[in-house]
């Protein structure tokens, strides 16, 4: 019998990467993915894997709803859990951050807990057959807050979240811990660095100054530009878990990053570089003539930087893509998308 793996927020913009990637490369598993389908969640995302596949299934539905959590364990017969459901934009966090608290920290709890119960006999002992069920918990690096002009984060590092957004993954990272701790379950975490690629939805950073470029609008950029992230491609970090799902240590974190600092003013400049080849604009104007700094955003980070040697060195993973080269994909994919 095939091992029934539910995947929660697989129509968000990493979930809809990883379904489709993990489905193609594990026969043996049946993916369950339930997804809210909030403002981020699109099953147009989705749209590759093909109508009545037999082994995915859909479920539209609540990560905070227990009764229903439950019900998909008990008919599934659910055996993992990989779980990205989140809000997940900063910008909402500050202006609206209960849905923050409700869904990353109270979602997450109820998720844990319906998998201890249906996995465990007691509260501290396995059902003999569920031994190597494992919950997966996806999450960022910005629990560990802000650097400075030098260091990175490693694993060691003291959680220091600073939005609301981080406060409530940070949250739900020590649930998790906890759970590992006080009952043995078979738990990891993956705090991973600022993802680009395909399906990101609209209101991140590297979408939205394709997009406006695309429609010549403003391309709107926070304070003086100079935040620094590290950026991954999708595709990469997926890659990152799997390992971490199947190879991981039970009950360890591990930092995915690519090791690809770059400050939004770099980040912009170069998609504007790429568009003035790719998408020239009429009178030989550059896209970058578009740019406008905005008020920065309240208790902005200024620099974030992922050590991942952990996961390369225990696990052998390895990033695919340079900025360089993940970002021409990227744009590609978006030229391709809103033509
Ligand atoms: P996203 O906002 O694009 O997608 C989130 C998905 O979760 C959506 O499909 C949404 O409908 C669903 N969802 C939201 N609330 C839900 C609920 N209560 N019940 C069920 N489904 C719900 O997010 P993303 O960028 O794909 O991020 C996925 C995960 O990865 C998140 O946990 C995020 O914290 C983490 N992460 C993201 C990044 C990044 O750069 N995007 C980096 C590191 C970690």
């Amino acid at each position: 019998m095939k091992s029934s793996i539910l995947i929660t927020g697989g129509a968000g913009f990493i979930g809809a990467n990883f379904v489709p990637y993990f489905l193609e490369k594990y026969k043996e598993y049946q993916l369950i993915n339930l997804d809210k389908l909030t403002y981020a969640g699109d099953l147009a995302n989705l749209s590759e894997i093909e109508e009545n596949h037999s082994r995915y299934t859909f479920i539209e539905g609540d990560i905070c709803d227990r009764v229903l959590i439950e019900e998909l364990f008990n008919k599934y017969d659910i055996k993992g859990v990989i779980h990205f459901a989140a809000e997940s934009h900063v910008d909402n966090s500050i202006t609206g951050p209960e849905a923050f608290i409700q869904t990353n920290v109270n979602g997450t709890f109820t998720l844990i807990d319906v998998a201890r119960k249906y996995w465990m006999n007691a509260p501290f002992e396995y059902k003999e057959e569920y031994k190597n069920c494992r919950f997966h918990h996806i999450s960022t690096d910005e629990v560990y807050g802000t650097l400075g002009d030098t260091g990175l984060f490693t694993e060691e590092t003291p959680y220091a979240p600073n939005s609301p957004y981080s406060a409530s993954k940070a949250s739900s990272d020590m649930i998790v811990r906890s759970y590992f701790h006080t009952y043995g379950m078979n738990v990891v975490t993956t705090n991973c660095s600022n993802n680009y690629g395909p399906k990101q939805h609209k209101e991140k950073l590297i979408p939205t100054i394709i997009r406006k470029a695309l429609t010549s609008e403003p391309i709107p950029i926070y304070g003086d530009g100079k935040n620094i992230r590290d950026w991954l491609y999708v595709l990469d970090h997926c890659k990152g878990i799997d390992l971490v799902y199947h190879k991981g240590k039970e009950g360890e974190t591990y930092n995915i990053g690519g090791r690809n600092e770059r400050d939004n003013l770099y980040i912009v400049d170069k998609i504007c570089t790429l568009l003035d080849v790719k998408q020239p604009l009429k009178g030989g104007k550059s896209y970058k003539e578009l740019i406008t700094f905005v008020k920065d955003r309240p208790g902005h980070d200024q620099r974030y930087a992922i050590d991942a040697t952990k996961l390369e060195t225990e696990l052998g993973w390895k990033a695919d893509e340079d900025f360089e080269s993940g970002i021409v994909k990227t744009i590609d994919w978006y030229l391709e998308e809103y033509r």
